[in-house]
């Protein structure tokens, strides 16, 4: 799954959300997020996004923005 990371905060841009073809972006307090059990892992959004917030969870030191993203996500 992808995830939106720090860099994505008070971001006005929403590509990424234009991109995704399975609609998985939610709104947080003040980031996007992506739904993890939605994402189909295709990284479509990974370049559109501007700030170079959209990250794999595959790196290193990702499981905080993964939960992160789950929280956000499922508020909806
Ligand atoms: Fe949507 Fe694909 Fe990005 Fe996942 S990787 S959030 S499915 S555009």
């Amino acid at each position: 799954t992808y995830v939106v990371t720090e860099n994505c905060i008070a971001c006005k841009y929403t590509d990424c959300v234009e991109v995704c073809p399975v609609d998985c972006f939610y709104e947080g307090e003040n980031t996007l997020v992506i739904h993890p059990d939605e994402c189909i892992d295709c990284g479509v959004c990974e370049p559109e996004c501007p700030a170079d917030a959209i990250r794999p969870d595959t790196e290193p030191d990702m499981e905080k923005w993964v939960e992160f993203n789950r929280k956000y996500s499922e508020l909806w």
